[in-house]
């Protein structure tokens, strides 16, 4: 039997330690056991990896994590509430996790890790796509981590899966399938959750690619098609105009028509304007 059966039950854990869920913290926790596994499965075999887990909470997907065989869990925890029964877990996993109390988008985590690393996390969604971005576009490629297993809105899955075309086809998209392979592996309704968001959640399945799909630089790419999108509506020589004083030669010389709109755009065309920018 594995240690994470000799642990209460995640609603013992969190009445024992009072972690009543705050919205501040977008606390909506996973206290079932079967799922937090079933979502551990999803990030692939853990075994000989690292993994980062943002946002452990009292600590559901943490077990299951560890459970499903993590070589190593590094847990960073904005709340210290949570320390505790963390705590409680690392004692039952000798030397196999260790939990950073501090807000993730201000802790490099690297010093902490041993590749292969794997990301695995259920965020507040502002901090998840903040995190997403990050790791998506450091400048060199491949990046520290080989897989992120990220529970997010269904409607935010939706836009990091997205096809040109569709409404939510925008920067997330282009962004994660630049440089990964990008899939919801899983939904979740509200009721999965305690207490239960508003709206329904999937989780995102993204595996690193060796090398971009297409060349680009990271940043420059990063900021057109923020820019395109921006202004979703407007023909792309006027929602760009800022970024060069030439751009409807610029588009011209990518083989994008000045008059389409960023949504008709593929991503082999924004990387070839984001390289037309570069020179
Ligand atoms: N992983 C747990 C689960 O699945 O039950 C908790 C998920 S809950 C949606 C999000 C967690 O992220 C909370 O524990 C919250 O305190 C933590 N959190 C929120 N903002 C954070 C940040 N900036 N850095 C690290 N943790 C954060």
């Amino acid at each position: 039997m594995s240690a994470i059966d000799t642990l209460p039950p995640l609603r013992e854990v969190i009445a024992s330690h009072q972690l009543s869920a705050r919205k501040s913290l977008g606390q909506n926790f996973l206290l079932d056991l079967n799922l937090t596994a079933k979502i551990a499965r999803q990030a692939g075999t853990l075994s000989e990896c690292d993994v980062l887990e943002i946002g452990p909470g009292p600590g559901g997907l943490t077990r299951g994590l560890l459970a499903e065989g993590a070589r190593r869990v590094l847990a960073i925890e904005k709340d210290p509430r949570c320390l505790p029964a963390l705590a409680e877990i690392a004692a039952a996993h000798p030397g196999r996790l260790e939990v950073i109390n501090g807000d993730a988008l201000e802790i490099d985590p690297l010093a902490h890790l041993r590749p292969p690393i794997r990301i695995a996390a259920n965020l507040p969604y502002n901090v998840g796509t903040e995190l997403l971005v990050r790791w998506l576009t450091p400048r060199d490629w491949p990046p520290f981590w080989q897989s992120l297993t990220l529970m997010f809105q269904r409607e935010v899955a939706e836009r990091i899966v997205a096809k040109p075309g569709t409404k939510a086809y925008g920067r997330l998209a282009l962004l994660a399938q630049w440089r990964a392979e990008a899939r919801i592996v899983m939904s979740l309704p509200p009721e999965a959750f305690t207490p239960p968001p508003k709206v329904s959640s999937a989780v995102v399945h993204l595996t690193a690619l060796p090398e971009p799909r297409f060349p680009a630089d990271a940043a420059i790419l990063s900021r057109v098609v923020a820019a395109a999108f921006n202004q979703r509506r407007k023909m792309l020589r006027a929602a760009l105009k800022g970024q060069a004083p030439d751009i409807e030669d610029r588009l011209i010389s990518a083989g994008i028509k000045p008059t389409e709109r960023a949504e008709q755009v593929p991503l082999e065309a924004f990387c070839a304007l984001a390289r037309e920018l570069e020179r």
